[in-house]
């Protein structure tokens, strides 16, 4: 069986979670597989080695495969988290949601001018949120290197709303 097959089959599909007429995609029972969870940080690193300065992974499932990935590429993890989590001074990015608006924010600093940034989460829906990620890279001065997901929900083209920062869009599982 492919590593694709082996994610897609691993994934838990949770109806109605967070709200009726959602079904979420839990990827907490790859976690629970640490052979798995290794070739998926090899899958991730294969294709990105040698392009990348940095990792900047999305809150928070971002943060698990985000960070072993950027210590297999020896270059800098970055978070990104909601306003109001990071201790140090911050640099902030607010975008729209459906019903309201999301903040989020890094740490200033983290990103130094030029500096090619992967954003890296573990699902792409809308694109909304890691959109709004490329836009805090570049507000500091970094260039967008590309994006890498677990699992993209096709259906909401969500790469299609990522192409104006970059078209390298690695997704494992779509
Ligand atoms: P987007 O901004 O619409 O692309 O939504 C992506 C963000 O929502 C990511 O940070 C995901 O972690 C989270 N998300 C949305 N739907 C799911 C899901 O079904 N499973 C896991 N995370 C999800």
């Amino acid at each position: 069986m492919s590593l694709q097959e082996r994610i897609d089959q691993t994934i838990r599909n949770v109806p109605d979670f967070p709200k009726p007429g959602i079904q979420f995609k839990d990827i907490t029972p790859i976690l629970e597989d640490p052979k798995l969870s290794e070739e998926v940080v090899a899958a991730f690193a294969q294709f990105w080695k040698g392009k990348v300065d940095a990792i900047a992974g999305v809150e928070s499932r971002g943060f698990l495969f985000g960070f072993p990935l950027a210590m297999q590429l020896n270059v800098p993890f970055i978070l990104i988290r909601k306003k109001g989590k990071l201790p140090y001074q911050t640099v902030s990015y607010k975008y729209d949601l459906e019903y309201g608006s999301a903040e989020i924010e890094m740490h200033v600093g983290a990103v130094k001018d030029g500096m090619n940034v992967l954003i890296h989460d573990d699902l792409l829906a809308t694109g909304g949120t890691a959109g709004a990620a490329a836009e805090l890279i570049k507000k500091e001065g970094g260039k967008v290197a590309g994006f890498s997901f677990l699992v993209e929900l096709e259906f909401l083209k969500g790469a299609d709303k990522l192409s104006s920062y970059s078209d390298v869009v690695q997704r494992i599982v779509s």
